[in-house]
């Protein structure tokens, strides 16, 4: 209570702000995500790794908009793509020439992507990708996992009561060999797809056992289901995204987040003959509109985005993120506190437990006091980051901003230890 009373105290600005937007829209919010009680900051400006507040205070980003600020809040390449696409106007009407060269790129970058098309978010893509195997299959059950997030409409991760467009879906349990088999042995020819995250994001930075995924990929085949990867979140880890790290090859994958350098993006892709049926040339062909799919702006930016993001600069990334996790990691074992970092390179969350981390049962629900308290703590300390406790990286974080969590983080265990 005196933590979040400290914070309401710190921020009348924001409260203010806050009871302002009460009156037009619902809690004064559009992203249900950033929503906190008694109220959540308003944020004014950013620059690099940092933000600033309507109450003048400066925070070290590490939330990184969640994992779609990947490059910080003024890179000056995609300011000046932004600018240049600016300069010959938005709202073209029609086909541009950027589109084409984004697709291409993207297609030489993720190896199992032959052919893409543009979304305006990862909740559409993957609401795409699901039309894709559908139509391709003809049938219409679609496998995902508990505590899996596959956007705003196709939510499995708890939290408030999911709006997600009806589809047949089956819930299994992540990570869990025996009792996807099962449901794979029930369920294998009545499914259009299964859809995975590589490592449940949302659902609180929990990696797959490359084993589960390994079954997921044979026995799809096996039984003619798509197998979609949901790598809004996790292409991020490696140039290639996950799936060339795993080396899994997902019939369709699902992107968003930073690969639109910032703005608004989705996309979904993956083998041409599954995405031809999208081709307007072919008879009874699917049509997918979407009057902002290729727009100037995001075409722009996401070519700068994906230059920026070079092998080097995402396996940098990755390192520094294990390095500063294995780092808390061991300060958490060596303090004696439940508590852990999961996740895999730049991406973690923190869980208040001792118990391992395997699925979304294992990290749902007991913890939110103590998650609440550490945001607050954080706050205090200057770091932001997800109320839920999540950080991703961004390519501005650096040593000396990963000491400031560090410490932080220590002052939280040293401070709060009594009711750890
Ligand atoms: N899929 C995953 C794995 C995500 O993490 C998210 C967003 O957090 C989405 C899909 C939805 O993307 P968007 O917020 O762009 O709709």
């Amino acid at each position: 209570e005196s933590a979040r009373e400290a914070y309401a105290e710190a921020n009348q600005e924001s409260r203010r702000h806050f009871e302002s937007a009460c009156a037009h829209m619902p809690g004064g919010n559009t992203r249900t995500v950033l929503f906190h009680s008694p109220f959540p900051l308003r944020i004014v400006r950013g620059q690099d790794a940092r933000l600033w507040d309507a109450d003048g205070h400066e925070y070290v980003d590490f939330l990184g908009d969640f994992t779609a600020g990947l490059f910080g809040h003024t890179n000056p390449a995609i300011a000046d793509a932004v600018r240049s696409a600016l300069a010959d106007g938005i709202s073209l009407s029609g086909h541009n020439r950027l589109e084409a060269r984004f697709a291409a790129r993207i297609c030489e970058r993720f190896p199992s992507v032959d052919s893409v098309r543009f979304t305006n978010s990862g909740t559409e893509a993957n609401l795409l990708a699901i039309t894709t195997a559908m139509a391709t299959t003809g049938r219409r059950k679609i496998l995902v996992f508990d505590g899996a997030y596959h956007g705003s409409l196709a939510s499995f991760a708890g939290g408030s009561a999911p709006t997600n467009v009806p589809h047949e879906w089956v819930v299994g349990t992540y990570n869990d060999i025996d009792s996807t088999s099962a449901l794979l042995d029930e369920y294998g020819s009545s499914l259009a797809a299964v859809l995975v995250e590589p490592m449940l994001g949302s659902g609180g930075c929990v990696p797959a056992d490359q084993e589960f995924l390994r079954l997921l990929r044979r026995r799809t085949r096996e039984s003619g289901t798509l197998l979609i990867f949901d790598e809004v979140m996790t292409s991020r880890l490696a140039h290639g995204g996950y799936q060339s790290i795993s080396g899994l090859e997902a019939d369709l994958t699902t992107l968003g987040k930073y690969i639109g350098g910032g703005l608004s993006f989705g996309a979904f892709g993956g083998r041409s003959d599954l995405m031809s049926v999208f081709d307007p040339r072919q008879p009874g062909s699917l049509a997918h509109a979407g009057t902002f799919n290729n727009n100037v702006l995001t075409m722009s930016a996401g070519l700068a985005a994906l230059d920026e993001l070079t092998p080097e600069a995402a396996d940098e990334l990755g390192t520094r993120g294990d390095r500063l996790r294995t780092e808390l990691n061991l300060l958490c074992e060596e303090s004696g506190v439940p508590m852990v970092f999961t996740g895999l390179g730049s991406l973690m969350t923190v869980h208040f437990t001792d118990r391992a981390v395997h699925c979304g049962a294992d990290v749902r629900g007991a913890d939110q006091e103590l998650k609440e308290l550490f945001f607050f703590d954080m706050l205090a300390a200057g770091v932001y980051l997800a109320r839920r406790g999540m950080v991703a990286l961004s390519l501005t974080i650096g040593s000396a901003e990963c000491r400031l969590l560090f410490e932080a983080v220590a002052a939280f265990i040293e401070r709060r230890r009594p009711v750890l």
